[in-house]
């Protein structure tokens, strides 16, 4: 399984337009971060966790021919607002499978109602087919077992996924320890790691650092990152010996 990360950043991503930080204006790629996303890949099989407002540049960047599912963490748009640039793959495969809270799927429904529809259709319009993902339910995606992990982002709930041995959390502020058993003892865990002073619905560098003490992964690697945690070179610097930062179109294999 190869996970690439096809953006690293918070909402506004880095650089922040007109912004004159030293982090935004930096010369090294590592500090310009799209919003966030992963790619998961394996055998023939493609997916996307989350469908940010740069999903068509980040399928751009890193090209796959065909696009299994999208896995939606929570509605917000920093991870949802591409939904309309899924069209490439609809025009060549057809409904595109979306799994999600239903929740979720309702705010997309009224963000998105021309995709939903089912009369009246503008023909150029992509659709997709509903897959509703309720905690402690875990699912199949092709030869491989899915398991919502329930976090909190301040006070919306928001699914995290576990696959085998790679977990994908992002926009935590908190999570109980029951969902923390089940993600102990996975290989490689991504969580988000905003900035470092704290925020009301994100873990700052020291809360992802102490959970990450608590879940005890071989690796872990930080996401939903702002320009606020400083320039990557220096922030890895600092790190634990199995923590990194991760960086857009960083590719791992699990
Ligand atoms: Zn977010
Ligand atoms: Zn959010």
């Amino acid at each position: 399984m190869t996970i690439t990360f096809l953006g690293t950043g918070t909402s506004q991503g880095i650089p922040i337009i007109g912004s004159k930080h030293p982090v935004c204006l930096s010369e090294n790629q590592k500090d310009k971060r799209l919003r966030v996303s992963v790619l998961i890949s394996w055998d023939d099989y493609n997916y996307v966790i989350d469908c940010g407002p740069d999903f068509r540049q980040q399928m751009l960047a890193n090209p796959i021919d065909k696009l299994d599912g999208i896995l939606f963490t929570h509605e917000h748009s920093d991870h949802t607002a591409g939904l309309d640039d899924i069209r490439p793959f609809f025009f060549r495969q057809g409904d595109i499978p979306i799994y999600a809270h239903k929740r979720v799927v309702d705010s997309l429904k009224q963000r998105f109602e021309y995709i939903f529809k089912t009369k009246d259709r503008y023909p150029g319009a992509p659709a997709v087919q509903i897959h509703e993902v309720k905690n402690n339910e875990p699912f199949i995606l092709e030869n491989k077992t899915i398991v919502p992990v329930n976090v909190m982002h301040n006070k919306l709930q928001v699914f995290g996924y576990k696959i085998q041995d790679f977990v994908y959390l992002t926009d935590v502020k908190t999570i109980v320890d029951e969902e923390i058993e089940k993600i102990k003892g996975a290989k490689v865990l991504v969580v988000n790691a905003l900035r470092l002073d704290p925020h009301i619905s994100h873990f700052n560098l020291e809360e992802a650092l102490a959970f990450i003490a608590k879940v005890k992964p071989e690796k872990a690697y930080l996401t939903h990152i702002s320009h606020l945690l400083g320039f990557h070179e220096e922030v890895e610097k600092n790190l634990p010996e199995n923590v990194y930062l991760a960086y857009d179109n960083l590719s791992i294999t699990i």
